[in-house]
């Protein structure tokens, strides 16, 4: 079945939408010319384009609206990859529902994700648009989970953070990066609200729980650290003040005199992380108030202590990193003042590098450039190797934010591909 979904509305006039998958370009041509109404038309891989192309033909040639509806296709040609074993990152993306402010003004939802996986991203133009709709693109990605808007906290933390949690405990660092546009939903995703705390607060939660049940296996000592890398800067979220300095020492790159909490609840935690997020650097740009440009990093120590059954004396060091990244948006674009090119810069330096270390780790290449930016020299211990490594990026669901989508949505997926080559290696 080369047409996927064959949908009439409950209007009077009959609307077909069709979408075209994967398809050699003349099949598609020829199941679709037939009055189709409207038209889907996404890339899943090479041949992608191609039906992209044949959708672009029928919506000119046929002067047909661009679609507004996305179906439910049965389109399920997941490249399913390999479990890794050692190295793998794993991607998810985070839908976040319409804000009040797009609704008023009138954008449309650009986001599909069906079957939990794959997520389909439609750009619209305007009917007599025929510049735009010349070039006029769908496409089809999946990731290891694909997040609706109607998703919960606690899903994307069970989800995503629950295995990493359970990992640090057996001494194994990881680290979660929220990553996307300014207004996407990092901070949601991150630190949440009282009402509905995110992952940050829930995986400590999920640690005590976790720790309380192991407590006649022996001791578990938990620390907290909360900074902000902000142009190029390192900060103590948990006692702001002077710049902090980085220093390699024994246990590797540390930040000289960095407030360590020791944290008993979850409650405590949740008050110590959002006032630390309110001591976080914002600046008001032209795109959004409080748009903020730093790298916030929550940095969770576990030490287990005991004693086997020889009297020997155990101890291993777990660290959980938690990463609300700055705006992945490009700086120039929303800003042209020389702090704000800076700032960019800075930001574009940071994810840079913290792309080159997680290509070169996942490519086995001997040196790591850790040292390019602030936030990869914090990282050193929690990225790849060793370490479970998860991204979440975030995207809003407006047409009015395709481009940013976009954006986000390669980088993950180029993430993803890292990970498939690896997978090819082995
Ligand atoms: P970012 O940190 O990426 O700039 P925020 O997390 O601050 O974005 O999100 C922008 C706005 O959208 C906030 O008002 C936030 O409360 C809201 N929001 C984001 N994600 C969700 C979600 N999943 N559910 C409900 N509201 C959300
Ligand atoms: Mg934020």
């Amino acid at each position: 079945e080369n047409v996927m979904r064959e949908n009439a509305m409950p209007n009077s006039t009959v609307t077909r939408t069709y979408v075209l998958p994967q398809l050699p370009m003349t099949d598609a041509k020829e199941n679709v010319v037939v009055g189709a109404d409207r038209i889907v038309g996404f890339s899943c891989s090479k041949e992608a384009s191609l039906s992209t192309n044949v959708a672009r033909k029928l919506l000119l040639g046929n002067s047909m609206p661009v679609v507004e509806k996305m179906e439910n296709v049965g389109c399920n040609k997941l490249q399913e990859v390999e479990e890794l074993g050692e190295s793998r990152i794993l991607v998810f993306v985070r839908l976040r529902p319409m804000a009040k402010k797009e609704k008023e003004v009138g954008s449309r939802c650009c986001v599909k994700i069906v079957n939990g996986r794959d997520l389909y991203l439609t750009e619209f133009a305007n009917e007599n648009d025929y510049l735009r709709l010349k070039r006029l693109r769908g496409r089809h990605f999946s990731f290891d989970a694909s997040f609706p808007d109607t998703t919960n906290q606690q899903e994307v933390y069970a989800t995503t953070t629950a295995e990493v949690v359970e990992a640090v405990l057996q001494g194994r660092n990881g680290s979660v990066f929220c990553y996307g546009a300014t207004g996407a939903g990092k901070t949601y995703t991150m630190l949440g609200t009282v009402e509905s705390p995110g992952v940050m607060v829930l995986a400590i939660k999920d640690l005590f729980t976790k720790i309380r049940q192991r407590s006649c296996d022996g001791n578990h000592t938990v620390h907290l650290s909360y900074i902000e890398v902000y142009n190029e800067t390192v900060r103590d979220l948990l006692s702001p003040g002077r710049p902090l300095v980085l220093r390699q020492d024994k246990q590797g790159i540390v930040a000289a005199g960095i407030t360590q909490c020791r944290a008993y609840s979850t409650d405590e935690v949740m008050a110590l992380l959002q006032r630390g997020n309110q001591n976080r650097t914002t600046e008001p740009t032209r795109v959004n108030e409080t748009s903020s440009r730093s790298h916030a990093i929550l940095q969770v120590t576990v030490e287990y202590r005991a004693k086997d059954s020889g009297m020997n004396i155990v101890n291993r060091v777990g660290k959980l990193s938690l990463i609300d990244l700055a705006g992945s948006e490009r700086a120039l674009a929303t800003d042209q003042r020389t702090l704000r090119s800076l700032e960019g810069a800075n930001i574009n330096r940071s994810l840079l590098a913290l792309s080159s270390c997680i290509n070169a780790l996942l490519e086995g290449k001997k040196h790591i450039p850790y040292r390019n930016s602030k936030l990869t020299q914090l990282l050193k211990d929690s990225l790849g190797g060793a370490c479970n490594t998860v991204m979440i990026a975030n995207i809003s669901p407006s047409d009015l934010s395709f481009g940013e989508t976009q954006n986000t949505l390669h980088w993950a997926d180029r993430a993803k591909e890292i990970r498939t080559k690896v997978a090819e290696t082995n």
